[in-house]
């Protein structure tokens, strides 16, 4: 017998019948949407682990922790104007223009903080902003536009002194009513960092800012309405710091080490995904208010699909100066995938023979401020053809590879497009040809890379040629001796 379903059809048909208008069950209310950003500035994840961080470490336990690294000159340096801007605006430094702590150049009023987006959308929603580095509302890195807006001045006043106070406002406002979405700044870390460097005493400058943040959480979680609600609470940070002396503002991994945790409902308790990155802060926040933006951050809510980011990856074979321990690169294609190197000399570095898949902190320990750096919407793993890092060992001057594609189906006679990330530097005779074939017929050019293309988000139209029903698409690196570098990324064909 169709037990359940058989019941239920007859009641309805009962209900028809009978022209009863069933009543639906009373629906609970939908949680409220709260929203708790704690931003502390100069925080290394490594440090966090090794001090004591109780209430930091139970939230990456029951959420995600994201690490991954941010930008370096060339494009900006790694402090704090450029990274407080990548969060609030879910924007690289490219569209929010801030470079440095100057804040010249600031593009503020095409790309505002989430918190002025989420006014923007209703204004209804009560906002609030705590920050003792005064920049972030003089510049208005968190604009005027936010409900309540609460300034110290750490730089005047001492961080450790003034992160009390805002710790004692946040804990105050958020105990009852309040704010629908908050950011809440905390900076004694950086200051610590920057006088003592990052041992001891920056240890326990986080296990004080870890009992903030605790102080905080619990005034949030002991909330009388806080079983009707619906919180998002994220932590992250501006960039690290060098280890062991501190300091920060160029490229290397310790100073660009940034993480975003993030812990709410939908988010999978301990997920730890490589293709996170620091802007994604805000796409997540508008994300949870359903607020819709058009920003380099997605929401942590939804994870990669590029076969890219799931490949097994090995530690250095001829490289120097990278972690022997480090897996971050490999030749082996995913699955569908093929990388040819028929033309590839016998010698060269050996991570670099042909089209290999690397993550950002492999490859750009590979040679520091020559942009590798700066491939800034990459996500995770990316293919990368590099004949300058070839050319380091013997064997290695000639450069010719060509990165191919599944087979993707398409419709004869319709347009489709190629989406992908790329990062470009131009030199010499080197040439990056985008390739189709349709059928397993001949290539046919749909753009070659003449000039550098940084961090850039390509949607090339192709057409599909009448009685074509399938289609490869290829990267081709070649005439390339000791030049430049190509990386692509998250190739999707629609
Ligand atoms: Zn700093």
């Amino acid at each position: 017998m169709h037990r359940t379903i058989g019941r239920v059809s007859l009641v309805l048909s009962l209900a028809v019948a009978a022209g009863v208008v069933a009543a639906a069950p009373a629906a609970a209310a939908a949680p409220v949407k709260k929203l708790l950003v704690v931003g502390m500035d100069g925080l290394n994840w490594d440090s966090v682990v090794a001090a004591d961080a109780p209430n930091l470490d139970a939230l990456a336990a029951q959420g995600l922790l994201g690490r991954s690294l941010v930008q370096c000159p060339g494009v900006a340096d790694s402090s704090s104007g450029p990274g407080w801007s990548n969060i609030a605006t879910g924007m690289w430094p490219d569209r929010h223009g801030v470079t440095n702590n100057s804040f010249t150049g600031k593009q503020y009023g095409t790309y505002p903080d989430f918190l002025t987006r989420l006014e923007r959308a209703n204004p209804a929603y009560a906002t609030y902003s705590a920050v003792d580095w005064a920049a972030l509302h003089n510049q208005g890195t968190f604009s005027s536009a936010i409900d309540v807006r609460v300034t110290y001045d750490g730089d005047a006043n001492g961080y450790a002194a003034q992160d009390e106070k805002i710790t004692a406002d946040a804990v105050s406002r958020l105990a009852a009513g309040g704010p629908d979405a908050s950011f809440v700044y905390l900076g004694n870390t950086d200051a610590v960092a920057h006088s003592l460097g990052t041992n001891a005493a920056y240890r326990s400058a986080i296990a004080k800012q870890d009992q903030q943040f605790g102080r905080i959480l619990a005034a949030v979680r002991a909330r009388p309405t806080y079983a009707q609600e619906d919180w998002l609470i994220m932590v992250t940070t501006d960039h690290g710091h060098r280890v062991p002396l501190g300091g920060h503002g160029g490229c290397g991994v310790d100073e660009r080490g940034t993480f975003l945790l993030a812990a709410g409902a939908g988010i999978t308790a301990g997920a730890r995904p490589i293709d996170v990155r620091q802007v994604d802060l805000a796409a997540s926040a508008l994300e949870h208010f359903g607020v819709a933006a058009t920003l380099d951050g997605r929401t942590v809510r939804i994870r990669s699909t590029d076969p890219f980011d799931a490949l097994a990856l090995r530690t250095r074979v001829d490289e120097t100066g990278i972690p022997s321990t480090l897996a971050g690169w490999t030749p082996a294609a995913p699955a569908g995938w093929s990388v040819d190197r028929s033309r590839m000399p016998s010698g060269g570095v050996t991570e670099w023979r042909g089209w290999s898949f690397a993550t950002d902190e492999f490859w750009s320990r590979t040679q520091s401020s020559q942009e590798r750096e700066n491939a800034l919407r990459t996500r995770g793993v990316f293919a990368v053809a590099d004949s300058d890092e070839f050319a380091d060992k013997s064997g290695g001057s000639s450069y010719d590879s060509t990165l191919v594609s599944p087979q993707y189906t398409v419709t004869p006679g319709t347009s489709v497009r190629l989406n992908y990330v790329t990062h470009y530097r131009q030199e010499g005779a080197q040439k990056a040809d985008v390739l189709v074939s349709f059928n397993g017929g001949a290539d046919q050019l749909v753009k070659r890379y003449s000039a550098d293309a940084r961090a850039t988000v390509e949607s090339l139209p192709v057409a599909v040629p009448a009685g074509a029903t399938t289609m490869t698409v290829k990267f081709r690196y070649y005439d390339a001796s000791n030049n430049w570098y190509w990386v692509i990324d998250d190739l999707r064909v629609a």
